[in-house]
């Protein structure tokens, strides 16, 4: 008899997408397959006979040792097997095809003898589904067979299910977690095998779905497994025919390769380099054709991962670093990155520690009229006094604030804290006060619909006119989000508070789409002050100063330069007619008790 290796129904994904899909509906329609196991030629002929018409492949051998013997790889719908084998006690069996199918669930139906009472109650205990006694009747036989297949089918499904991903047919995460878990577990166990997972995402994908829609966003998922598909499989993956593609959709835009058994390590950057290329060619959706770059992170599988969530983590670590080093490139995993976020880590559970000990204050720094050299606003600038480390740059720990999602109570606080500080000022300084104080808000908090509202009780609770605040925003986060931004934005510009472009000339910014926003100031970025101004460069900066100057008078925007430092710098700007200036020179950024003795001495010295 010649048994033919065969998958179950869960069996997965072909390789390519959107075939994948296809194929897997078409392997449910397949013939089911039963193996008996009887020692007895009467008993194969009643089975065969009466199982003929009921659409199966029926396979039959004499004995337990034989039917181990086949069964590896293929494993049949349903196993039929005698309680009386020649080679084998009745439970032992049912423990072996167990072990033998592990970990993939097998059905078993029981062959009693007629005066058997005590084997049928130990057989279903033992795993056995479903028992039937000898001689074998055909309407009970094909009733039970028949009942015991459609559980089956059933299960397999949900579990098919379970494990992939319906858009593509590849896996999903449950479904890659457990083949990490084989790679991990041939490295921990010393085997000469090496693995790697790369991690891609797509990098334009939200700006194709909200674009053009998400049946669009869909069909260029299923285009992009089939490529993910061609690409991998022909040289990096030895896989054999039946088993599924290490392949999986995570989510969203998010794939993942599995390059179980590399003969290089080398080989995932080669892996890694086709997948770039491939995945960023043009797709043809409908009439159109759209294309997107993709980042993918690399993690190899070593000791030092404990479980294939891990891996996972590191890979998608390893992805969001490809992203941030200018996309459409692949970043390894390595002991480097994972300090970094080991650092970012330390920060993140730090500095909420420092949110709850008041670790945090506030710092001001003047900003002064170039044509009338009168004090006329101040920025307040966030202070983190660390216990052990000392002062910790706003460089360092607003990302990690903006990332963990902190700088909401952070911001929300310094709102709060600088407009009762400012008020505090104007009732201290009377008509000497300065007009405005500038609050830097990031990105996360102008996408929060909820902004606006909490200004105008800050406002409220502080007791400062509206038009005393401004808040900057950083020019390189108004770009990346101009749309989610607009209309904050112009909520907040009708409650009478003026907005500020931070860092302004750094951030690429069209100006037609900044004429979009109702900006009130550029803060023009320090870098456009150089230091020598005697040299090429400076002169040309200087004459790109002059002209933002130009077109911000034009367009009725006022201009504050940053970060002048020197006396030659403050001329320049000057002789330029930029409105205000703010730097070291003019005065550094220090604490509110400090700002009444600073106003004083600054007051004699511009005078001079
Ligand atoms: P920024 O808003 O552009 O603030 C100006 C930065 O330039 C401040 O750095 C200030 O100390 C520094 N600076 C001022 N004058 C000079 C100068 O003459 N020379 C030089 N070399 N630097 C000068 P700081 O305080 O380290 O803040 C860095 C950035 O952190 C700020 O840049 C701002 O983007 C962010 N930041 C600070 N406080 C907050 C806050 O409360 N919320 C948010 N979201 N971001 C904040
Ligand atoms: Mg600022
Ligand atoms: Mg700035």
């Amino acid at each position: 008899m010649n048994i033919c290796p065969h998958s179950h129904p869960g069996d997965a994904a072909s390789a390519e997408a959107p075939g994948c899909v296809r194929k897997a509906v078409r392997r449910a329609a397949e013939r089911r397959t039963v193996l008996l196991i009887d020692g007895c030629p009467q008993v194969h002929a009643i089975v065969e006979g009466q199982l003929r018409d009921l659409n199966l492949d029926v396979y039959q051998v004499n004995s337990g040792s034989e039917a181990l013997l086949q069964l590896g790889d293929w494993l049949p719908d349903l196993v039929l097997v005698d309680c009386q084998l020649p080679d084998f006690a009745a439970m032992e069996m049912l423990q072996k095809l167990h072990a033998q199918a592990h970990p993939r669930p097998i059905s078993i139906i029981f062959l009693t003898s007629p005066d058997d009472d005590s084997v049928p109650g130990v057989a279903l205990e033992e795993g056995a589904v479903e028992f039937l006694r000898k001689p074998l009747r055909a309407m009970e036989l094909r009733a039970r067979v028949r009942a015991v297949l459609n559980a089956r089918a059933l299960l397999c499904g949900l579990e098919y299910q379970a494990r992939h991903d319906s858009l593509t047919g590849l896996l999903n995460r449950d479904g890659l977690l457990p083949r990490i878990e084989e790679c991990l577990s041939r490295v921990n166990a010393g085997l000469k095998s090496h693995f790697a997972l790369l991690v891609l995402d797509f990098d334009h994908f939200k700006q194709l779905n909200d674009a053009y829609g998400h049946d669009a966003g869909d069909d260029l998922l299923r285009q992009a497994a089939a490529r993910v598909c061609a690409t991998t499989r022909i040289r990096d993956l030895i896989h054999n025919d039946a088993s599924e593609l290490p392949i999986a959709r995570l989510g969203g835009d998010e794939f993942a390769v599995l390059l179980e058994d590399l003969h290089d390590p080398t080989d995932a950057e080669e892996v890694a380099k086709r997948l770039i290329q491939e995945l960023s060619r043009e797709y043809s959706i409908d009439e159109l054709r759209v294309a997107s770059s993709i980042s993918i992170g690399i993690v190899h599988g070593s000791h030092s991962h404990t479980n294939a969530g891990g891996l996972l983590r590191d890979g998608d670590a390893a992805m969001y670093e490809a992203k941030a080093a200018g996309r459409g490139c692949h970043v390894v995993f390595d002991s480097a990155l994972r300090r970094r976020i080991e650092r970012k880590a330390n920060t993140e559970r730090e500095l909420r520690l420092a949110v709850e000990s008041q670790q945090l204050t506030l710092a001001y720094q003047p900003i002064i009229n170039l044509e009338s050299g009168r004090f006329v606003g101040l920025e307040s600038l966030l202070r983190w006094q660390h216990p052990k480390l000392g002062a910790v740059s706003p460089a360092d720990f607003i990302p990690v604030a903006v990332n963990s999602g902190l700088i909401g109570p952070i911001g929300d606080w310094v709102l709060k804290k600088a407009c009762i500080e400012f008020k505090q000022l104007q009732q201290q300084m009377g008509e000497n006060a300065p007009d405005f104080i500038a609050v830097n808000v990031s990105r996360r908090q102008l996408t929060d619909t909820g902004l606006p509202a909490k200004i105008s009780a800050v406002l409220a609770a502080s007791g400062i006119d509206p038009k005393c605040l401004h808040l900057e925003i950083t020019e390189s986060e108004l770009v990346t989000n101009l749309a989610a931004a607009k209309g904050t934005m112009r909520e907040i510009k009708r409650l009478g508070v003026a907005l500020s472009v931070d860092d302004f000339g750094t951030g690429y910014s069209s100006l037609a789409s900044l004429y979009d926003f109702p900006i009130d100031v550029f803060k023009l970025d320090r870098s456009f002050i150089a230091a020598d101004l005697t040299s090429e460069r400076g002169r040309a900066l200087m004459a790109v100063t002059h002209a933002v100057l130009q077109l911000a008078r034009n367009i009725g925007v006022r201009v504050i330069a940053e970060g002048v430092e020197t006396f030659p710098q403050l001329a320049v700007l000057q002789s330029l007619r930029c409105d205000m200036a703010q730097g070291y020179l003019l005065g550094r950024p220090m604490p509110l008790g400090q700002i009444l003795a600073w106003s004083r001495t600054a007051v004699a010295r511009m005078a001079t």
